[in-house]
Protein backbone atom coordinates (compact mmCIF):
# COMPACT_ATOMS: atom_id res chain seq x y z
CA UNK A 1 0.00 0.00 0.00
CA UNK A 2 2.88 2.43 1.36
CA UNK A 3 5.80 1.82 -1.25
CA UNK A 4 4.68 3.83 -4.39
CA UNK A 5 3.31 7.52 -3.79
CA UNK A 6 1.75 8.87 -6.83
CA UNK A 7 3.87 11.59 -8.15
CA UNK A 8 6.91 10.13 -5.63
CA UNK A 9 6.59 6.82 -7.43
CA UNK A 10 9.49 4.68 -5.80
CA UNK A 11 9.68 6.43 -2.72
CA UNK A 12 9.34 4.13 0.56
CA UNK A 13 7.73 5.86 3.28
CA UNK A 14 8.76 4.52 6.94
CA UNK A 15 5.35 4.51 8.96
CA UNK A 16 5.94 5.53 12.72
CA UNK A 17 3.48 6.34 15.40
CA UNK A 18 3.88 9.37 17.81
CA UNK A 19 3.78 9.76 21.39
CA UNK A 20 2.53 12.95 21.80
CA UNK A 21 1.17 13.28 25.34
CA UNK A 22 2.30 16.53 27.00
CA UNK A 23 4.09 17.59 23.53
CA UNK A 24 3.17 20.93 21.88
CA UNK A 25 1.85 20.37 18.63
CA UNK A 26 1.02 23.21 16.16
CA UNK A 27 -2.19 23.61 13.59
CA UNK A 28 -2.14 26.57 11.29
CA UNK A 29 -5.64 27.59 10.27
CA UNK A 30 -9.15 27.47 12.36
CA UNK A 31 -11.59 26.21 9.35
CA UNK A 32 -12.92 22.50 8.39
CA UNK A 33 -9.79 20.92 8.30
CA UNK A 34 -8.29 22.34 11.29
CA UNK A 35 -11.36 21.15 12.91
CA UNK A 36 -11.48 17.27 11.72
CA UNK A 37 -7.30 17.24 12.91
CA UNK A 38 -7.44 18.62 16.29
CA UNK A 39 -9.64 15.56 18.21
CA UNK A 40 -7.24 13.24 17.11
CA UNK A 41 -4.59 15.20 18.43
CA UNK A 42 -5.73 16.06 21.91
CA UNK A 43 -7.34 12.52 22.10
CA UNK A 44 -3.43 11.48 21.91
CA UNK A 45 -2.53 13.98 24.63
CA UNK A 46 -1.25 16.84 22.66
CA UNK A 47 -0.79 20.07 23.97
CA UNK A 48 -2.82 21.92 20.55
CA UNK A 49 -1.67 25.52 19.78
CA UNK A 50 -4.12 26.53 16.86
CA UNK A 51 -2.92 29.43 15.36
CA UNK A 52 -5.19 31.50 13.38
CA UNK A 53 -7.36 34.71 12.94
CA UNK A 54 -10.79 33.33 12.82
CA UNK A 55 -12.20 29.66 14.47
CA UNK A 56 -14.70 27.25 13.59
CA UNK A 57 -17.34 27.43 15.94
CA UNK A 58 -16.43 24.28 17.18
CA UNK A 59 -12.63 25.15 17.62
CA UNK A 60 -13.75 27.74 19.11
CA UNK A 61 -15.79 25.77 21.41
CA UNK A 62 -12.21 23.53 22.26
CA UNK A 63 -10.22 27.10 22.88
CA UNK A 64 -13.30 28.34 25.41
CA UNK A 65 -12.76 24.88 26.80
CA UNK A 66 -8.85 25.27 27.72
CA UNK A 67 -8.58 22.24 25.63
CA UNK A 68 -6.62 24.09 23.05
CA UNK A 69 -4.69 27.19 23.05
CA UNK A 70 -5.50 30.03 20.43
CA UNK A 71 -3.18 32.14 18.90
CA UNK A 72 -5.36 34.94 17.23
CA UNK A 73 -3.70 35.95 14.37
CA UNK A 74 -1.84 34.66 11.05
CA UNK A 75 1.26 32.50 11.52
CA UNK A 76 4.93 33.71 12.17
CA UNK A 77 8.13 31.45 12.09
CA UNK A 78 8.72 31.22 15.75
CA UNK A 79 5.11 30.15 16.39
CA UNK A 80 6.94 26.44 15.55
CA UNK A 81 9.52 27.06 18.24
CA UNK A 82 9.48 24.38 20.46
CA UNK A 83 6.68 22.48 18.44
CA UNK A 84 7.26 18.43 17.96
CA UNK A 85 4.79 18.37 14.89
CA UNK A 86 2.88 20.94 12.87
CA UNK A 87 -0.20 20.39 10.66
CA UNK A 88 -0.97 23.11 8.31
CA UNK A 89 -4.54 23.23 7.84
CA UNK A 90 -4.70 26.55 5.29
CA UNK A 91 -5.94 26.69 2.02
CA UNK A 92 -3.44 29.18 0.66
CA UNK A 93 -0.17 27.89 -0.91
CA UNK A 94 1.56 30.77 -0.27
CA UNK A 95 1.04 30.48 3.67
CA UNK A 96 1.10 26.90 3.63
CA UNK A 97 4.58 27.02 1.73
CA UNK A 98 5.79 29.61 4.32
CA UNK A 99 4.91 27.21 6.93
CA UNK A 100 6.41 24.53 5.63
CA UNK A 101 9.79 26.25 4.74
CA UNK A 102 9.86 27.16 8.66
CA UNK A 103 9.00 23.61 9.63
CA UNK A 104 12.06 22.37 7.03
CA UNK A 105 14.11 24.86 8.55
CA UNK A 106 14.00 23.55 11.99
CA UNK A 107 13.24 19.48 11.16
CA UNK A 108 10.10 19.85 12.26
CA UNK A 109 7.99 17.21 10.73
CA UNK A 110 4.62 18.63 8.60
CA UNK A 111 1.58 17.30 7.50
CA UNK A 112 0.23 19.86 4.11
CA UNK A 113 -3.52 19.46 3.86
CA UNK A 114 -3.47 21.39 0.57
CA UNK A 115 -0.76 19.53 -0.77
CA UNK A 116 0.25 16.13 0.38
CA UNK A 117 3.88 16.46 -1.58
CA UNK A 118 5.22 18.66 -0.81
CA UNK A 119 4.69 17.63 2.99
CA UNK A 120 7.43 15.54 4.86
CA UNK A 121 4.60 13.39 7.00
CA UNK A 122 1.13 12.06 5.94
CA UNK A 123 -1.13 11.13 8.26
CA UNK A 124 -2.75 7.71 7.60
CA UNK A 125 -6.61 7.09 7.22
CA UNK A 126 -6.86 5.32 10.91
CA UNK A 127 -9.44 2.88 12.95
CA UNK A 128 -9.26 2.08 16.35
CA UNK A 129 -10.56 -1.10 18.29
CA UNK A 130 -9.61 -1.48 21.58
CA UNK A 131 -5.84 -1.64 22.33
CA UNK A 132 -5.42 -1.83 18.29
CA UNK A 133 -4.69 0.85 15.98
CA UNK A 134 -4.84 0.27 12.33
CA UNK A 135 -3.03 3.37 10.55
CA UNK A 136 -3.77 2.62 6.50
CA UNK A 137 -1.47 4.80 3.61
CA UNK A 138 -2.41 4.59 0.13
CA UNK A 139 1.01 5.48 -1.70
CA UNK A 140 -0.21 8.78 -1.85
CA UNK A 141 -3.93 8.02 -2.97
CA UNK A 142 -6.14 8.93 0.43
CA UNK A 143 -9.51 7.26 -1.40
CA UNK A 144 -7.67 3.87 -0.82
CA UNK A 145 -6.05 4.60 2.08
CA UNK A 146 -9.79 5.29 3.77
CA UNK A 147 -10.98 2.15 1.42
CA UNK A 148 -8.71 -0.56 3.23
CA UNK A 149 -9.20 1.12 5.99
CA UNK A 150 -12.86 0.46 6.37
CA UNK A 151 -12.75 -2.96 5.28
CA UNK A 152 -10.19 -3.90 8.20
CA UNK A 153 -12.54 -1.77 10.57
CA UNK A 154 -15.90 -4.37 9.34
CA UNK A 155 -13.42 -6.96 9.74
CA UNK A 156 -12.00 -6.22 13.33
CA UNK A 157 -16.33 -5.15 14.10
CA UNK A 158 -17.37 -8.70 13.30
CA UNK A 159 -14.62 -10.25 15.30
CA UNK A 160 -13.05 -11.88 12.13
CA UNK A 161 -9.66 -10.91 13.44
CA UNK A 162 -7.81 -12.21 16.67
CA UNK A 163 -7.63 -9.25 18.26
CA UNK A 164 -7.36 -10.24 22.52
CA UNK A 165 -9.93 -8.49 24.31
CA UNK A 166 -7.92 -5.53 26.79
CA UNK A 167 -6.95 -6.62 30.05
CA UNK A 168 -9.13 -6.63 32.69
CA UNK A 169 -8.46 -3.80 35.34
CA UNK A 170 -6.02 -4.38 37.94
CA UNK A 171 -6.75 -6.49 40.33
CA UNK A 172 -3.91 -6.82 42.92
CA UNK A 173 -4.72 -8.05 45.83
CA UNK A 174 -7.97 -9.15 45.32
CA UNK A 175 -7.92 -12.73 46.88
CA UNK A 176 -11.18 -13.62 44.60
CA UNK A 177 -8.54 -13.67 42.06
CA UNK A 178 -6.81 -16.59 40.71
CA UNK A 179 -3.30 -16.70 39.24
CA UNK A 180 -4.07 -14.40 36.66
CA UNK A 181 -7.17 -16.82 35.47
CA UNK A 182 -10.12 -14.59 36.29
CA UNK A 183 -11.87 -13.00 33.44
CA UNK A 184 -14.32 -10.41 33.20
CA UNK A 185 -18.33 -9.65 32.52
CA UNK A 186 -19.38 -6.47 30.02
CA UNK A 187 -22.96 -5.25 31.10
CA UNK A 188 -23.96 -4.17 27.51
CA UNK A 189 -27.07 -2.48 26.28
CA UNK A 190 -28.26 -4.02 22.83
CA UNK A 191 -30.87 -0.88 21.83
CA UNK A 192 -33.86 -1.25 21.55
CA UNK A 193 -34.10 -3.84 18.32
CA UNK A 194 -33.27 -2.54 15.86
CA UNK A 195 -29.65 -4.46 15.57
CA UNK A 196 -27.78 -1.44 14.23
CA UNK A 197 -28.71 0.34 17.26
CA UNK A 198 -26.12 -1.09 19.20
CA UNK A 199 -23.23 1.21 20.67
CA UNK A 200 -19.91 0.51 18.15
CA UNK A 201 -18.24 -0.24 21.44
CA UNK A 202 -21.06 -2.74 22.19
CA UNK A 203 -20.91 -4.27 19.20
CA UNK A 204 -17.16 -5.00 19.06
CA UNK A 205 -17.59 -6.40 22.81
CA UNK A 206 -19.93 -8.76 21.59
CA UNK A 207 -17.50 -9.73 18.83
CA UNK A 208 -14.72 -10.67 21.84
CA UNK A 209 -17.41 -12.76 23.90
CA UNK A 210 -16.31 -15.86 24.95
CA UNK A 211 -19.98 -16.06 26.73
CA UNK A 212 -22.60 -14.32 25.97
CA UNK A 213 -25.88 -14.61 28.20
CA UNK A 214 -28.98 -12.14 26.30
CA UNK A 215 -32.45 -11.38 27.54
CA UNK A 216 -35.45 -11.96 25.22
CA UNK A 217 -35.77 -8.22 24.04
CA UNK A 218 -31.95 -8.43 22.50
CA UNK A 219 -32.47 -8.66 18.68
CA UNK A 220 -31.57 -11.71 17.33
CA UNK A 221 -29.54 -10.45 14.45
CA UNK A 222 -26.76 -9.76 16.78
CA UNK A 223 -26.17 -13.67 17.68
CA UNK A 224 -26.28 -14.40 14.25
CA UNK A 225 -23.22 -13.08 14.21
CA UNK A 226 -21.97 -14.65 17.31
CA UNK A 227 -19.08 -16.85 16.31
CA UNK A 228 -20.02 -20.81 16.25
CA UNK A 229 -17.52 -21.32 19.48
CA UNK A 230 -19.06 -18.63 21.58
CA UNK A 231 -21.54 -20.21 24.81
CA UNK A 232 -25.09 -18.64 24.31
CA UNK A 233 -26.62 -18.65 27.50
CA UNK A 234 -31.01 -17.66 26.73
CA UNK A 235 -31.50 -15.67 30.07
CA UNK A 236 -35.48 -16.07 29.33
CA UNK A 237 -34.99 -19.90 29.00
CA UNK A 238 -34.03 -20.00 33.09
CA UNK A 239 -36.83 -21.99 33.81
CA UNK A 240 -37.13 -20.44 37.48
CA UNK A 241 -39.67 -17.19 38.61
CA UNK A 242 -37.88 -13.66 38.35
CA UNK A 243 -36.14 -13.51 41.39
CA UNK A 244 -34.51 -16.99 41.19
CA UNK A 245 -34.12 -16.95 37.74
CA UNK A 246 -32.14 -13.75 38.35
CA UNK A 247 -30.09 -15.44 40.81
CA UNK A 248 -29.29 -18.12 37.93
CA UNK A 249 -27.92 -15.19 35.92
CA UNK A 250 -25.74 -13.89 38.38
CA UNK A 251 -24.17 -17.10 39.49
CA UNK A 252 -23.52 -17.97 35.51
CA UNK A 253 -22.21 -14.54 35.34
CA UNK A 254 -19.65 -14.87 38.31
CA UNK A 255 -19.01 -18.82 37.73
CA UNK A 256 -17.91 -18.01 33.99
CA UNK A 257 -16.17 -15.20 34.41
CA UNK A 258 -14.18 -16.81 37.36
CA UNK A 259 -13.30 -19.95 34.94
CA UNK A 260 -11.66 -17.38 33.07
CA UNK A 261 -14.28 -16.60 30.27
CA UNK A 262 -15.27 -13.14 29.36
CA UNK A 263 -18.24 -12.78 29.60
CA UNK A 264 -21.18 -10.01 27.53
CA UNK A 265 -24.38 -9.97 29.42
CA UNK A 266 -26.56 -8.44 26.58
CA UNK A 267 -29.69 -6.44 27.93
CA UNK A 268 -32.27 -4.67 25.81
CA UNK A 269 -32.07 -1.15 25.64
CA UNK A 270 -29.97 0.39 28.28
CA UNK A 271 -28.71 -1.98 31.16
CA UNK A 272 -29.34 0.25 34.10
CA UNK A 273 -33.24 1.01 32.77
CA UNK A 274 -35.70 -1.30 34.36
CA UNK A 275 -32.81 -3.90 33.15
CA UNK A 276 -31.59 -5.38 36.47
CA UNK A 277 -27.99 -4.28 35.67
CA UNK A 278 -27.61 -2.99 39.02
CA UNK A 279 -28.30 -6.47 40.75
CA UNK A 280 -25.57 -8.47 38.01
CA UNK A 281 -22.99 -5.39 38.72
CA UNK A 282 -23.26 -6.07 42.99
CA UNK A 283 -23.20 -10.05 42.26
CA UNK A 284 -20.09 -9.81 40.21
CA UNK A 285 -18.43 -6.86 42.68
CA UNK A 286 -18.83 -9.06 45.30
CA UNK A 287 -16.92 -12.13 43.94
CA UNK A 288 -14.48 -10.17 42.66
CA UNK A 289 -15.13 -10.21 38.78
CA UNK A 290 -14.38 -6.99 37.45
CA UNK A 291 -17.22 -5.27 35.31
CA UNK A 292 -17.70 -2.82 32.51
CA UNK A 293 -20.92 -1.08 31.96
CA UNK A 294 -21.82 0.19 27.92
CA UNK A 295 -24.72 2.09 27.96
CA UNK A 296 -27.64 1.37 25.22
CA UNK A 297 -29.83 3.24 23.51
CA UNK A 298 -32.99 3.08 25.51
CA UNK A 299 -36.77 1.99 24.14
CA UNK A 300 -37.90 4.83 26.62
CA UNK A 301 -36.70 7.00 23.97
CA UNK A 302 -36.00 5.60 20.96
CA UNK A 303 -39.17 4.03 20.84
CA UNK A 304 -41.27 7.14 20.78
CA UNK A 305 -38.93 8.88 18.38
CA UNK A 306 -38.73 6.09 15.51
CA UNK A 307 -42.92 7.28 16.17
CA UNK A 308 -42.66 10.85 15.29
CA UNK A 309 -42.51 11.58 19.37
CA UNK A 310 -40.14 14.06 20.40
CA UNK A 311 -39.92 13.29 24.25
CA UNK A 312 -39.17 17.02 25.12
CA UNK A 313 -40.18 19.75 22.64
CA UNK A 314 -39.34 23.65 22.57
CA UNK A 315 -42.22 25.41 24.26
CA UNK A 316 -43.95 22.07 24.78
CA UNK A 317 -42.29 19.70 27.53
CA UNK A 318 -39.31 20.69 29.74
CA UNK A 319 -39.43 17.10 31.29
CA UNK A 320 -39.74 13.35 30.62
CA UNK A 321 -40.26 10.79 32.81
CA UNK A 322 -39.82 6.96 32.70
CA UNK A 323 -41.82 4.69 35.00
CA UNK A 324 -42.67 1.05 34.85
CA UNK A 325 -46.18 0.27 34.93
CA UNK A 326 -45.54 -3.96 35.91
CA UNK A 327 -47.68 -3.34 38.57
CA UNK A 328 -51.13 -1.38 38.97
CA UNK A 329 -51.27 2.13 40.49
CA UNK A 330 -52.95 0.87 43.57
CA UNK A 331 -50.76 -1.90 44.61
CA UNK A 332 -49.31 -1.91 48.04
CA UNK A 333 -45.85 -2.92 45.85
CA UNK A 334 -45.53 0.11 43.45
CA UNK A 335 -43.12 2.61 44.49
CA UNK A 336 -44.94 5.18 41.58
CA UNK A 337 -46.17 8.46 42.76
CA UNK A 338 -49.39 7.94 40.17
CA UNK A 339 -51.60 11.11 40.83
CA UNK A 340 -47.94 13.27 41.52
CA UNK A 341 -47.21 12.35 37.41
CA UNK A 342 -50.53 13.01 36.67
CA UNK A 343 -50.06 16.71 38.06
CA UNK A 344 -47.14 16.81 35.13
CA UNK A 345 -47.48 18.72 32.29
CA UNK A 346 -44.37 16.89 30.59
CA UNK A 347 -43.60 13.87 28.95
CA UNK A 348 -44.24 10.79 30.57
CA UNK A 349 -42.96 7.52 29.15
CA UNK A 350 -44.60 4.17 30.95
CA UNK A 351 -42.79 0.91 29.96
CA UNK A 352 -44.13 -2.69 30.42
CA UNK A 353 -47.39 -0.87 31.34
CA UNK A 354 -49.86 -2.61 28.24
CA UNK A 355 -51.25 -5.18 30.93
CA UNK A 356 -52.34 -2.62 33.05
CA UNK A 357 -52.95 0.31 30.66
CA UNK A 358 -56.57 0.70 30.99
CA UNK A 359 -55.73 1.29 34.99
CA UNK A 360 -53.03 3.73 34.35
CA UNK A 361 -54.84 5.86 31.96
CA UNK A 362 -57.71 5.95 34.66
CA UNK A 363 -55.18 7.37 37.58
CA UNK A 364 -54.26 9.45 35.43
CA UNK A 365 -57.45 10.88 34.78
CA UNK A 366 -58.24 10.48 38.04
CA UNK A 367 -55.57 12.57 39.19
CA UNK A 368 -56.14 15.23 36.82
CA UNK A 369 -54.07 15.08 33.67
CA UNK A 370 -56.38 15.73 31.17
CA UNK A 371 -58.70 13.32 28.57
CA UNK A 372 -57.90 15.67 25.47
CA UNK A 373 -53.72 15.04 26.35
CA UNK A 374 -52.57 13.11 23.27
CA UNK A 375 -51.59 10.00 24.06
CA UNK A 376 -49.46 6.82 21.92
CA UNK A 377 -48.71 3.19 22.16
CA UNK A 378 -45.20 2.32 20.57
CA UNK A 379 -45.11 -1.47 19.97
CA UNK A 380 -42.15 -3.23 19.06
CA UNK A 381 -40.72 0.22 17.96
CA UNK A 382 -37.50 0.19 15.56
CA UNK A 383 -37.88 -3.14 14.49
CA UNK A 384 -39.95 -4.79 11.79
CA UNK A 385 -42.88 -5.36 13.80
CA UNK A 386 -43.22 -1.67 14.51
CA UNK A 387 -47.33 -0.25 15.49
CA UNK A 388 -48.11 2.63 16.45
CA UNK A 389 -51.53 4.08 18.34
CA UNK A 390 -52.71 6.99 19.07
CA UNK A 391 -55.86 8.46 20.76
CA UNK A 392 -56.55 11.06 23.32
CA UNK A 393 -55.63 9.61 27.15
CA UNK A 394 -59.18 8.74 27.61
CA UNK A 395 -59.18 6.60 25.04
CA UNK A 396 -55.77 5.19 24.19
CA UNK A 397 -56.55 1.87 26.19
CA UNK A 398 -59.30 0.76 24.85
CA UNK A 399 -57.41 2.04 21.26
CA UNK A 400 -54.92 0.13 22.11
CA UNK A 401 -56.94 -3.25 22.79
CA UNK A 402 -58.95 -2.71 19.85
CA UNK A 403 -55.48 -2.74 17.71
CA UNK A 404 -54.75 -5.85 19.44
CA UNK A 405 -51.76 -4.26 20.50
CA UNK A 406 -48.78 -6.74 22.57
CA UNK A 407 -45.58 -6.35 24.24
CA UNK A 408 -43.04 -4.75 23.93
CA UNK A 409 -44.66 -1.71 24.21
CA UNK A 410 -43.96 1.79 25.85
CA UNK A 411 -47.28 4.27 26.68
CA UNK A 412 -46.20 8.39 25.95
CA UNK A 413 -48.54 10.77 27.07
CA UNK A 414 -48.29 14.52 26.56
CA UNK A 415 -48.46 17.29 23.93
CA UNK A 416 -45.54 16.11 22.60
CA UNK A 417 -47.11 13.13 20.97
CA UNK A 418 -49.03 15.30 18.46
CA UNK A 419 -46.30 17.83 18.10
CA UNK A 420 -45.25 16.73 14.59
CA UNK A 421 -48.16 15.67 13.25
CA UNK A 422 -49.97 18.48 14.33
CA UNK A 423 -52.83 16.40 16.08
CA UNK A 424 -54.05 15.31 12.64
CA UNK A 425 -54.33 11.19 13.42
CA UNK A 426 -55.09 11.67 17.22
CA UNK A 427 -58.21 9.72 16.67
CA UNK A 428 -57.91 6.21 17.63
CA UNK A 429 -56.61 3.59 15.54
CA UNK A 430 -53.89 1.53 14.72
CA UNK A 431 -51.06 2.62 11.67
CA UNK A 432 -48.18 1.54 10.75
CA UNK A 433 -45.14 3.40 10.88
CA UNK A 434 -41.82 2.21 9.44
N1 LIG B 1 -33.70 -1.81 29.46
C1 LIG B 1 -34.79 -1.66 28.52
C2 LIG B 1 -36.15 -1.77 29.16
C3 LIG B 1 -36.40 -3.10 29.82
S1 LIG B 1 -38.02 -3.25 30.49
C4 LIG B 1 -34.62 -0.33 27.76
O1 LIG B 1 -33.82 0.51 28.18
O2 LIG B 1 -35.26 -0.17 26.72
C5 LIG B 1 -38.88 -3.94 29.13
C6 LIG B 1 -39.86 -2.94 28.57
O3 LIG B 1 -39.19 -2.04 27.70
C7 LIG B 1 -40.95 -3.52 27.71
O4 LIG B 1 -42.00 -4.02 28.49
C8 LIG B 1 -41.38 -2.30 26.93
O5 LIG B 1 -42.16 -1.46 27.73
C9 LIG B 1 -40.08 -1.61 26.69
N2 LIG B 1 -39.47 -1.95 25.40
C10 LIG B 1 -38.33 -2.59 25.17
N3 LIG B 1 -38.06 -2.64 23.85
C11 LIG B 1 -39.09 -2.02 23.24
C12 LIG B 1 -39.39 -1.70 21.87
N4 LIG B 1 -38.59 -2.08 20.88
N5 LIG B 1 -40.52 -1.01 21.61
C13 LIG B 1 -41.33 -0.62 22.60
N6 LIG B 1 -41.09 -0.87 23.89
C14 LIG B 1 -39.98 -1.55 24.21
Amino acid sequence: MSATAGGNAGENLYPVALRLAGRRVLVVGGGAVATRRVPALLDAGARVDVVAPELTPALRAQADAGRVRWLARRFRPTDLDGAWFVQVAVDDPEAAEAVSAAALERRIFCVRADDRHAATAWTPAVTRHGPVTVAALGGGDPHLAVAVRDAIRDLLAAGALPVAAPEPASRAGDPAAGAGAVGRVALVGSGPGDPELITVKGRRLLAEADVVVADRLVPGLLLDELRPDVELVDASKIPYGPSRAQEEINEILVDRARAGAFVVRLKGGDPYVFGRGGEELLACAAAGVPVTVVPGVTSSIAAPAVAGIPVTHRGVAHEFTVVSGHLPPEHAASLVDWPALARLRGTLVVLMGLKNLPAIAAALLRHGRAPETPAAVVQEGTTGGQRVVRAALAGIAEAAREAGLRPPAVLVVGDVVSVLTGGEDAAPGARHAG
